[in-house]
């Protein structure tokens, strides 16, 4: 039998998943286990202020520690930035905050060859365990690349509860959003012939059904619900790693949602939130139960219209037009090529309002 190459399936995990309240503690014992004696800890000022004397008080007295912190995720700023890091003098790369900290430590892990240590201090979209970094290019256009997984997540519970209410309603809405990224990437394996392994888009789905069926417990909060919320990210994150892109995670509701940041930059919403919206009119197009999804964003106290991310129908309608043009990954847009009119005409109904 002759195989073709797109049979092969090859890709690479965490090694260490700690989830928990308190799991910051394990930290010194995971780090000696992965021999990381000198770490290197990317974060910002918020956070840095927040939990930094936590993270020293813990590490320092074993481990030689450096901190960065960061306020951008422009390539070519962090590029500089790499540069003047003298990394012969540290093991790991630990990743300490929201979203960008914990992009941008992945991205300098992954270019200087050192394990990534995510420590995620909320759960405002799905990129914690992944191997997907956000960044913007030169232009500032969004740019996603795929890089190495994190070797270690420690997901403190404590410390994810105190996140703002706002991001991880985003979370949610990154995540409920498997939901379409699925069905666009079933759309195409269907009518593209495109290769996607079957268990990536098992454990997206995964994904998203453990926040859609237990969306009371996530949306109140609970210990309970914020580790759903967070084995959910998890599933995401594993599931890019086995496709080996973000394809499982990642379908026309990002590219509308990439469509909004392109169009209105400094506008719009948190990426989870624009995301979620983008759900609502994918599963629309694709015959899904968009008012499902709609009504698990609002329980979760995440926008469900397009003046929840400071959009008008107009302006949202404008997105979702563009949104095809920016990645030939095929999706519902690029099958059913929608004109302006169409497009205005599928935005008020589903997302033109709160009912
Ligand atoms: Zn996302």
């Amino acid at each position: 039998m002759k195989l073709t190459k797109w049979l092969r399936l090859e890709f690479r995990l965490p090694w260490i998943v700690a989830i928990g309240s308190g799991s910051v503690e394990r930290l010194p014992e995971i780090l000696r286990g992965i021999g990381c004696g000198s770490v290197l800890v990317v974060t910002d000022a918020t956070i840095r202020g927040l939990l930094g004397p936590r993270v020293e008080g813990l590490l320092a007295g074993s481990f030689k520690l450096g901190f960065v912190e960061v306020s951008t995720n422009h390539q070519p700023t962090l590029d500089k930035l790499h540069v003047e890091i003298p990394w012969a003098g540290y093991d790991c790369v630990l990743g300490l905050g929201g979203g960008r900290p914990v992009d941008v430590a992945k991205y300098l892990a992954h270019k200087s060859s050192k394990p990534f240590v995510s420590v995620p201090t909320s759960i405002s979209h799905d990129g914690f365990a992944s191997p997907i970094v956000a960044l913007k290019d030169d232009s500032g256009n969004p740019l996603s690349l795929f890089t190495t997984p994190p070797r270690v997540v420690v997901v403190d519970l404590q410390i994810v509860s105190k996140a703002p209410r706002r991001l991880l309603a985003s979370g949610v809405g990154d995540l409920v959003a498997k939901v379409t990224s699925v069905a666009d990437a079933r759309l195409a394996v269907r009518e593209r012939g495109e290769e996607i392994p079957e268990s990536s888009l098992r454990l997206a789905e995964a994904a998203a059904s453990m926040v859609v069926d237990n969306i009371g417990e996530v949306s109140s909060w609970t210990e309970r619900g914020l580790r759903l919320l967070v084995e959910a990210g998890l599933l995401a994150g594993m599931a890019m790693s086995v496709a080996g892109s973000s394809r499982p995670c990642s379908g026309s509701e990002h590219l509308f949602s990439h469509a909004v940041d392109k169009l209105y930059p400094g506008r719009g919403g948190l990426h989870g939130e624009q995301v979620g919206v983008g759900a609502v009119i994918s599963a629309y197009l694709h015959g899904l139960d968009w008012r499902r999804i709609k009504g698990i964003l609002r329980r979760a106290g995440a926008p469900t219209t397009v003046s929840g991310i400071g959009l008008s129908v107009e302006e949202a309608a404008r997105a979702l037009v563009e949104a095809p043009r920016l990645r030939e990954r095929y999706t519902i847009l690029h099958k059913l090529g929608l004109g302006e009119r169409e497009a205005l005409e599928v935005v008020a109904a589903t997302v033109g309002s709160e009912e």
